[in-house]
């Protein structure tokens, strides 16, 4: 086994894994297997609010179900964010030592920064916070708003070279703005989070779904910032219904009905055949897929499910 392969698993504990989850997390562990490298499993529970004990429990049961692996991580609790706190903080505070963090008070970007962004989000506009006046912040104190925490992003452009999709661009201050690590009631956000998580576990290859290809560019950028090493994001499609993306949030095709109507290696020839790397859904474990697993078989754009043909 390689060490010098390593990725991740990263699901967050708000809903059951759906079938394009369940895609993604077949395809981040082809990627792996397929080098000979060690998979992670990261239990992204930031949020005290939406991590729900049920999901907890369920997310890595029905990866092992389906047939998949990893070498460390969960359960062992040290790699769930929600005992990764310190070196959050340790973060934070070198980029506020820089003079990158500011606080902000707009309640509606603080919203929007609480979990993963999804597509069809309207992006942070931006706001007048980073030029507030000492005099302005403090008559914002007094008035009892408690602010969360901005990084300030430099006019520059980063590209990605995403594994799958190819070099993708973006100006940081205009494409993307300054975005929020940590909300007011101290819990930190998605994006300061999983980079100094990717970074601080040696992760070197990021698969997820293609919602997440515009938050590389920024996540590139904070690792290098805080000295670390980007690894390789490569997105993989993302699986549509009619009714659009599907969402974990809305209760689509997930897990526990999935595995009601299938035995795993149905699934997984399902799945093979919905991203391309078998040609019919004849029952496979996922380890038959490693020889001759290629992203070049894989398509990039959305993949449409029918879920009355499934
Ligand atoms: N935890 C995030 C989610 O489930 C994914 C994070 C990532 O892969 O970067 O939406």
């Amino acid at each position: 086994m390689s060490d010098l392969i390593r990725g991740r698993f990263a699901p967050s504990p708000s809903g059951y894994l759906h079938i394009g989850n369940l895609l993604s997390s077949l395809l981040a562990w082809l990627d792996v297997r397929s080098q000979g490298g060690r998979m992670l499993f990261r239990m992204e529970d930031l949020d005290p609010a939406r991590s729900k004990p049920a999901y907890i429990a369920a997310l890595g049961e029905d990866l092992r179900w389906l047939g998949l692996d990893w070498d460390e991580g969960w359960p062992d609790p040290s790699c769930a964010q929600s005992a990764r706190t310190a070196a959050y903080d340790a973060a934070f505070s070198a980029l506020q030592r820089r003079g990158l963090v500011y606080p902000c008070y707009c309640s509606r970007h603080e919203r929007m920064a609480a979990s993963a962004p999804h597509p069809g989000e309207a992006a942070d506009s931006g706001c007048r916070c980073a030029e507030l006046s000492e005099a302005e912040r403090a008559e914002r104190e007094r008035a009892g708003r408690r602010p969360s925490w901005k990084l300030r992003v430099p006019d520059l452009d980063v590209t990605v070279d995403d594994g799958h999709f190819g070099p993708v661009t973006q100006n940081l201050r205009r494409d993307g703005g300054d975005f929020i690590i940590r909300r007011s009631d101290g819990v930190y956000a998605y994006q300061l989070a999983v980079s100094v998580d990717d970074m601080e576990m040696g992760v070197t290859r990021v698969v997820r779904g293609r919602d997440l290809l515009s938050s590389a560019p920024r996540q590139k950028w904070l690792i290098e910032t805080l000295g670390g090493k980007a690894p390789v994001y490569c997105h993989a499609p993302l699986v549509v219904s009619g009714g659009g993306k599907l969402s974990k949030r809305v209760g689509s095709l997930s897990t526990e009905l999935l595995r009601a109507r299938y035995s795993p290696g149905e699934l997984c020839g399902k799945l093979a055949r919905l991203c391309g790397l078998r040609e019919s859904d004849a029952p496979l474990s996922p380890a038959a897929l490693i020889p001759d697993f290629s992203w070049q078989k894989i398509p990039t754009a959305d993949i449409l499910f029918d879920e009355t043909a499934f």
